[in-house]
């Protein structure tokens, strides 16, 4: 049976409960679809899930972790009467009002929202090189805090130079011998409190002007193969794990084709969180690929959940 909603929040990261916390608390009941357990790089929570300490969120002067950080977001949205359900959004009809949304293959939709807040977030950006997609979960992950410690006493390499790259490679080190930061560029492009911290940890290593060419190994990964981008000279780099932090891609596969996308794929918002189609309104990192914060997600829940709610009174909805 279809299932009405005045509001439909997609996504559980900061920015979906937070709108869920400030559209709760206006009373306009909303439904928030967290997502699955499905991967590494898509579940309820997002991203703060695979996240050690969060040091700069307000309010946590001793850090707190990403996945305690979201469990309380989801108490507090729970506790004003958001209904919060662990599933995915299959399929979003958002051509007429109110949009449709289906949890499973019937043809009836299973909600009906009068407005939606898309949080859908990105996720992990893959190298896309030989080996990757088939040793992935076996020696190779995207997720440091979900599988650092299967790599106690190994030597092992991180792939990228922003501050993913560095996080996980200085959280890395409490395992591993020895962490390798393969970075295409002679400089690192993470803040300079994340590069001093790595700079002064004795078991980072850092392979500049480096490239990956292939995952290598069976059944686990025994090795990558790297090329030089400055000598075009390739080697084997003897690790037996590696994690790949590269960066990220906003997941939109929801609205492809029924909303006005950045040219990088991310959601074009304008003001606030309006899109181009009214009553839609897209928040956190589906839409923001500048900033990326959990604080600044948790910003853009909070405008998305105020730009809804007086959306829906000047409808008189
Ligand atoms: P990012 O800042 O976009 O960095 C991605 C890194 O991966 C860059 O160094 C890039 O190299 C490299 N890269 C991209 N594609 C590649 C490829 N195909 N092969 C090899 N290397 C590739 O992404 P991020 O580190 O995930 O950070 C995203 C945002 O989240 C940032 O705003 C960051 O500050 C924030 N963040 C903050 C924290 C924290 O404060 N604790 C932690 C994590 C992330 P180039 O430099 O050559 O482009």
């Amino acid at each position: 049976m279809t299932q009405h909603t005045r509001v439909l929040i997609i996504g559980s990261g900061p920015a979906g409960l937070t709108a869920a916390i400030y559209c709760a608390r206006a009373q306009l009941s909303p439904i928030v679809i967290e997502g699955e357990p499905s991967s590494t790089t898509d579940q309820p929570g997002g991203q703060l899930m695979l996240t050690t300490d969060i040091e700069n969120f307000p309010g946590f002067p001793e850090a707190i972790s990403g996945p305690e950080l979201m469990a309380n977001m989801r108490a507090q949205a729970a506790r004003f009467g958001a209904e919060l359900r662990i599933t995915k959004v299959q399929k979003l009809d958002t051509t007429s009002r109110p949009f449709k949304a289906w949890l499973t293959d019937d043809l009836e939709p299973s909600i009906t929202a009068d407005a939606v807040i898309l949080a859908t977030g990105a996720r992990s950006l893959m190298m896309g090189v030989p080996g990757e997609e088939r040793l992935l979960s076996h020696g190779l992950s995207t997720c440091a805090t979900c599988d650092g410690f299967f790599f106690r006493g190994q030597d092992i390499a991180v792939v990228g130079g922003g501050d993913s790259a560095l996080e996980e490679a200085t959280f890395l080190t409490r395992f591993a011998s020895s962490v390798t930061i393969v970075h295409r560029r002679d400089s690192l492009r993470a803040s300079k409190i994340m590069q001093e911290r790595a700079f002064a940890n004795e078991k980072i290593r850092f392979a500049w002007n480096t490239q990956v060419t292939e995952v290598m190994g069976d059944d686990r990964v025994t090795a990558l193969r790297v090329r030089s981008t400055v000598t075009g000279n390739e080697q084997v780099l003897d690790v037996t794990g590696v994690f790949v932090a590269i960066g990220h891609v906003p997941n939109t596969t929801l609205v492809t084709d029924q909303l006005d996308l950045e040219e990088n794929g991310y959601v074009r918002t304008g003001l606030g969180s309006f899109t181009s189609i009214e009553g839609l309104f897209a928040a956190g990192d589906v839409q923001d690929h500048v900033y990326r914060q959990a604080i600044t997600s948790a910003g853009s829940g909070c405008i998305a959940a105020i730009d809804a709610e007086r959306w829906l009174e000047a409808q008189g909805i």
